[in-house]
């Protein structure tokens, strides 16, 4: 079989569709494989860090995702013991990066941008409700069989990206491990049109609250609050997906304050688990199929787009024969070191905080907030900006 030139993306999420945007505008040709009958609008990561965005901005969508947000310039720690415990402004680190600011907007808004702007481009390719089963591989290129209604289909391509998501079928099809743990306690996002700025004084758009009960965050997007729950392992599905259940919770949020008005609620199982590599051969992990981690702090996706683009940019030399494949052993060794060193250990620690507010973590807040350099090097570290400049240091 004649191996097709392109490279083969799996999966139309964010990161796939950043990774397609990435390739198609350094002339390389793409075709996106996707087992859904369209891109998904399912509610999820709703947070865009400063540096992700400067991304964004190099592939020409920051500007129109901004303008379908919220900018949140300001987060904070709260506790339900303590108040208010530290509130950090992203202004402070104004120098390193053109967007000093969270951009609470909806991942469905980025994968639709990506794909309009994408649509049309000669480069650009995409075939939708075809799953991919099966990968196989060998010195010229990848071959992927997919399902498609009218029977198994075969795709070639030089290269391939496994961007399918936390169940990938790519990472099942390369015998690649998913090593880590799941917590015995599922979260569950309730949606409201309440507004909190008008009972919280001085609340801002990101707001995390410690509590040795039942922490919470509380994240503005346009138009609807999110407020996230622990839901504990002897508490079933069935009632945590209730209307009581989500409006006993919510009743803890503000007292005196019992009935909301419900948009939705999302109740999800949450894992922390790293591919054991983000390279077999010609194929290639990343976003989710390489790594996943508990929402706080959101950086799940956040890490899928800068393993996107730090994979893309070194993918497009090799593919350009400017440079030889074990290029991409950088990508595999700088992306996953970040994400066990970092993503990984920071998602944890933010979560014990939350579980366990003593007057240590509140104590660390009020050490760092009264130093500028602790204040600086907390929100580079937030914002994602140290792990890309310590992926950088790995060479
Ligand atoms: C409730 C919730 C809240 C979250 N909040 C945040 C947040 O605030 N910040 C943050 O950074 N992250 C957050 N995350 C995580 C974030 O949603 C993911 O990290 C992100 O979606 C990963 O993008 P991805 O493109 O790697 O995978 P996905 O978004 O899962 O996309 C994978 C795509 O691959 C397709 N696919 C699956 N299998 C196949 C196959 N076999 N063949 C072809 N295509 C396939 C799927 O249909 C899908 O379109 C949240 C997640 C959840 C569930």
């Amino acid at each position: 079989m004649t191996i097709d030139e392109r490279v083969l993306i799996a999966g139309a999420g964010p990161v796939g569709l950043t990774a397609a945007a990435a390739l198609v505008r350094r002339g390389v040709p793409v075709t996106i494989i996707e087992a859904g009958a369209d891109l998904s609008r399912e509610s999820r990561a709703s947070t865009f860090h400063p540096p992700t965005l400067d991304m964004l901005e190099d592939l020409g969508v920051a500007q129109s995702l901004i303008e379908q947000g919220l900018k949140a310039p300001y987060f904070q720690y709260r506790s339900t013991r303590y108040g208010l415990m530290g509130h950090f402004d992203f202004s402070d680190i104004a120098d390193v990066t053109r967007h000093p600011f969270r951009l609470q907007c909806e991942q469905s808004k980025l994968t639709r941008l990506l794909f309009d702007r994408l649509a049309g481009n000669p480069h650009f390719d995409i075939v939708f409700s075809s799953p991919v089963r099966e990968v196989a591989q060998n010195a010229d290129g990848v071959t992927v069989t997919v399902e498609h209604e009218s029977g198994p289909r075969r795709l070639t391509g030089r290269w391939l990206i496994g961007a399918d998501g936390a169940r990938s079928d790519v990472r099942r099809a390369l015998g690649t491990t998913f090593e880590g743990f799941t917590w015995p306690e599922r979260f569950l996002v309730v949606s409201t049109p309440f507004d909190f700025h008008q009972v919280i004084p001085d609340l801002v758009s990101v707001s995390y609250v410690a509590s040795p009960e039942r922490w919470h965050f509380l994240l503005q997007i346009p138009g609807l609050w999110r407020v996230m729950f622990p839901v504990f392992a002897d508490e079933s599905d069935e009632r945590a997906l209730s209307e009581d259940f989500a409006q006993s919770l919510m009743a803890r949020v503000v007292p005196g304050i019992s009935r909301y008005t419900i948009a939705h609620t999302t109740l999800y199982r949450v894992h922390q688990r790293v591919a054991a590599s983000f390279r077999s051969g010609r194929a290639l992990l990343a976003g989710d199929a390489a790594h996943i981690n508990n929402p706080l702090g959101g950086m799940g996706m956040n890490g899928g787009i800068h393993d996107a683009i730090n994979l893309t940019e070194r993918l497009a030399e090799v593919w350009h024969g400017r440079k030889s494949g074990s290029e991409l052993d950088r990508f595999d060794k700088q992306r996953r070191l970040v994400t066990k060193e970092y993503v990984e250990k920071q998602s944890i620690q933010n979560k014990k905080n939350l579980e366990t507010p003593d007057p240590d973590f509140r104590d660390q807040l009020a050490q760092i907030g009264a130093d500028r350099e602790k204040t600086r090097n907390f929100l580079l570290t937030v914002s994602m900006i140290n792990s890309l400049k310590r992926a950088e240091q790995l060479g």
